[in-house]
């Protein structure tokens, strides 16, 4: 996998610009990445409805859950589907919207100095073996790419906004992760 550092893309994924995005304060400062997990109607997989969520194209009647949810603004850089697909939302030196109030080593905002990276799926069910894969490629991808980064740069939603979000949560396979990134 490659990353075009101009244009902030990624070779592989799926383009689908969102607006939901604004200017990091310093483009340069791109020092940490943050692994989330997602699924709408929570806990359903394979529907378009995350991209829908993403691309403020959410239709507030297909679901209950949608009401509620359907006027936020949001977005990650990337989005790993169960089936491995990979679709990115906003140019890497851009600032998603991922993170919410965060914190992480006594810094706040995460959004400002992070790259997100949603894996669709829940607190209740194992991700697949080729999200790892497309999880632990894309990383690589970006250490090799945005000098800030490490392996120690790595956290989940749950560990920079505690109390507050859970994911990845405890079907994230860190330890397997990790593993695969020195593959
Ligand atoms: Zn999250």
């Amino acid at each position: 996998m490659i990353i075009d550092r101009q244009s902030g893309w990624l070779d592989v994924a799926e383009i689908l610009p969102s607006p939901n995005y604004d200017d990091r304060l310093d483009e340069n400062d791109i020092s940490g990445i943050v692994i989330h997990n997602i699924s709408l109607p929570p806990g359903q997989f394979g529907g378009g409805w995350i991209t829908d969520l993403f691309l403020n194209r959410l239709d507030p009647n297909a679901h209950p859950y949608f009401a509620e949810i359907a006027h936020l603004k949001v977005s990650a850089h990337l989005l790993i589907r169960r089936d491995g697909l990979i679709q990115q939302f906003v140019p890497f030196h851009k600032r998603a919207w991922h993170a919410g109030v965060s914190c992480w080593e006594g810094r706040e905002r995460c959004n400002d100095f992070t790259i997100g990276i949603e894996l669709e799926g829940d607190d209740e069910t194992a991700f697949t073996e080729v999200q790892y894969l497309q999880l632990a490629a894309v990383s690589r991808a970006l250490l090799s790419s945005y000098p800030l980064l490490s392996e120690q740069r790595i956290t989940g939603h749950e560990h920079i906004a505690p109390g507050r979000k859970t994911d990845p949560g405890p079907h994230f396979d860190w330890p397997r992760y990790k593993q695969l990134l020195q593959a």
